[in-house]
């Protein structure tokens, strides 16, 4: 099995023969395609126009994983052809992140602890347990400087005491005799079995996006190349569109939203006293052996209500859009209500609320009925 993705990690295309069919799975005589490792997905493509849909590491060997096999039979020659604009992203994205990872350790002391290369993000979780805005900030000025000189990226073979002898800033992880360095000229040198570009220029944009703090390590999330460039200019129209929203130009949105949401306390504390004395008048007109309907909410009238002496059975029926009742008067007559207006809710010591189905006006005159009947 011959991993052509070594040997030339931009070949689009080659041809290949069919060794052995399991499944959904294809095994080659030889292969471009680059099994799932080390952070990086698995690439995709087509065999003769089928479409394979993702690529695994299977032993030694890679099994391909097709959306049918069906037209297929083993012997067949053909021709193996990459999804490059998938495969070429995550060349990037992984060359970002050793490019990255050398820059926190030799910058910043701070070693990578994991990796995951996404479609939309690289992150990268380092050891340790914050850092500011202004460390990243560095990281990601030193990072783009060394995109821009555009250095060479190459990946060797080395027999393992060899690349030991290097002091690697993270030990080797497999225990092969031989092993994969990736190397970035004068810059880095670390153990890895994935597929980098060959020039940091072709690296393009990096720049910082976010970070969250995991098991008590930070984890950075970074943007590469057109993922970069689309996260700058989506933000740009957020800006804008916030701008125009606010009428404050961007550099005036944060203080805009800050005075906004004053404004908005002081409206809630004034909306909050206002109901209180509405509430309070409404809950004047309220007498015993009554009836009434009410567009406010029910806590402010029970909580007036509960502290005047000697009211009982009275129904306050709330309308609009929550169809809810408050009920003060004894625990016999608030199950006879229940039982006769088809109330659903509970309550004790004398208050009891809940909600009804009937339309107001209907339970209004059903409940004044029976609350006068209560009187007698
Ligand atoms: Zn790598």
């Amino acid at each position: 099995m011959r991993k052509l993705f070594y040997e030339d990690p931009y070949l689009k295309e080659t041809e290949a023969r069919v060794c052995r069919i399991d499944g959904n799975k294809v095994y080659f005589n030889q292969s471009i395609f680059y099994p799932e490792g080390g952070g990086q997905p698995g690439d995709r493509g087509t065999f003769n126009g089928y479409r394979i849909l993702d690529t695994e590491k299977d032993g030694d060997d890679i099994a391909h994983i097709f959306e049918s096999t069906e037209d297929l039979t083993e012997g067949e020659n053909g021709i193996l052809s990459l999804d490059w604009g998938h495969r070429y992203a995550f060349m990037k994205r992984h060359s970002a992140q050793h490019l990255l990872s050398s820059v926190f350790f030799r910058k910043l002391g701070v070693g990578t602890l994991a990796v995951h290369l996404a479609e939309e993000h690289v992150t990268i979780e380092l050891d340790r347990s914050s850092l500011d805005l202004a460390e990243l900030m560095a990281v990601e000025d030193e990072a783009s400087r060394l995109v821009r000189k555009a250095l060479r990226i190459e990946q060797r073979d080395m027999i393992r005491s060899e690349a030991e002898a290097l002091h690697m800033r993270r030990s080797i992880k497999v225990s092969d005799p031989d092993v994969k360095v990736v190397f970035i000229e004068g810059q880095d040198a670390v153990a890895c079995g994935g597929v980098h570009v060959s020039s940091t220029a072709e690296i393009g944009e990096i720049s910082y996006y976010d970070s969250e703090i995991i098991r008590g390590h930070i984890r950075t999330v970074w943007k590469v190349d057109d993922e970069a460039v689309r996260s700058r200019r989506d933000n740009l129209q957020i800006v804008k569109e916030a701008s125009r929203i606010l009428s404050s130009p961007p550099h005036e949105i944060v203080g805009a939203i800050a005075s906004r949401v004053d404004e908005i306390e002081t409206l809630k504390r004034e909306i909050r006293a206002l109901h209180s004395t509405i509430a309070s008048a409404e809950a004047e007109k309220i007498q015993s052996f009554s009836v009434h309907m009410t567009e406010l909410g029910l806590d402010e009238l029970r909580s007036i209500l509960t502290k005047r002496d000697g009211i009982c059975d009275v129904l306050i029926v709330r309308c609009g859009e929550k169809k809810e009742f408050l009920y003060l008067g004894s625990d016999e007559h608030f199950k006879e209500l229940k039982n006769v207006l088809s109330l659903r809710g509970g309550g004790r010591g004398g208050v009891y609320q809940g909600s009804y189905i009937s339309e107001p006006e209907l339970l209004f005159s059903s409940a004044k009925g029976v609350i006068d009947e209560f009187k007698g």
